[in-house]
């Protein structure tokens, strides 16, 4: 038996029924790529969890069976993701930005939204509620339970002035961020900027909650600031039971 990758859950999440949901860590496993961790740990076909090739952008798209992980697959350009058909799920990789997954208390739909500071800036969080809220109707906004997963935290990100007067602009934006130790130079916490974005996409506070810890401090994570590295990143996804 193989042992586990690192793992953390949303309790709130966990507590939606008809879906399934993990932030994925490192894995103690070398070579154990994507589709042998969801097969082995989740019992999770690969080709049912799709995924986007992440630009940082705003862009919302609803799942298509090719965004699974096929063989001679390409894939889709966008930084969120949702998905309304049991049996398939969504997903994003990150290693210091933030991975959001959300899910509904009553309706079967699930979304996965890669959150860094430039999708932030651009309202990705927002337009994902808007794009599901289209969907489903304005009043499945108030059913939404989300979480926001290992990232960047105000412990150790520290930013410039052009990131900081970019999240310094968005609602909640000053309340997580800090002057930082050398002149010019700020800490910003992703979390809880991802959170005040759930809020203002009009997810209730109660509905959503931080997942995990800070990626660049935790050796149990991913982090680019830390590894310097292009390749490595965690997957964080959220599936519709069949
Ligand atoms: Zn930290």
């Amino acid at each position: 038996m193989n042992p586990l990758p690192h793992f953390v859950q949303s309790p709130l999440l966990r507590s939606v029924r008809g879906v399934y949901h993990a932030f994925l860590g490192k894995d103690p496993v070398e070579g154990r790529g994507r589709r042998m961790r969801l097969r082995e740990v989740f019992s999770l076909p690969a080709e049912a969890v799709g995924t986007l090739k992440q630009v940082h952008s705003a862009s919302v798209l609803s799942f298509d069976p090719g965004d699974g992980d096929v063989s001679r697959g390409w894939k889709r350009e966008g930084d969120a993701l949702w998905t309304d058909t049991p049996g398939t799920g969504v997903g994003v990789h990150t290693a210091d930005c933030v991975p959001i997954l959300l899910a509904h208390r009553e309706i079967p739909f699930a979304a996965a939204i890669h959150a860094g500071w430039r999708g932030l800036a651009a309202g990705i969080v927002e337009k994902t509620v808007h794009a599901l809220a289209a969907r489903f109707g304005d009043v499945a906004v108030g059913g939404i339970v989300a979480a926001a997963g290992p990232c960047a935290r105000g412990c150790c990100y520290e930013v410039g002035g052009e990131t900081a007067e970019a999240l310094h602009g968005l609602p909640g934006g000053p309340g997580y961020l800090r002057r930082g130790k050398a002149p010019g130079k700020w800490t910003a916490d992703l979390q809880g900027i991802a959170l005040a974005a759930l809020s203002n996409a009009g997810i209730r506070s109660v509905q959503a909650e931080a997942a995990g810890c800070c990626t660049i401090c935790s050796p149990l994570f991913h982090s680019f600031r830390r590894e310097k590295s292009l390749t490595a990143r965690q997957l964080g996804f959220i599936y519709i039971r069949d």
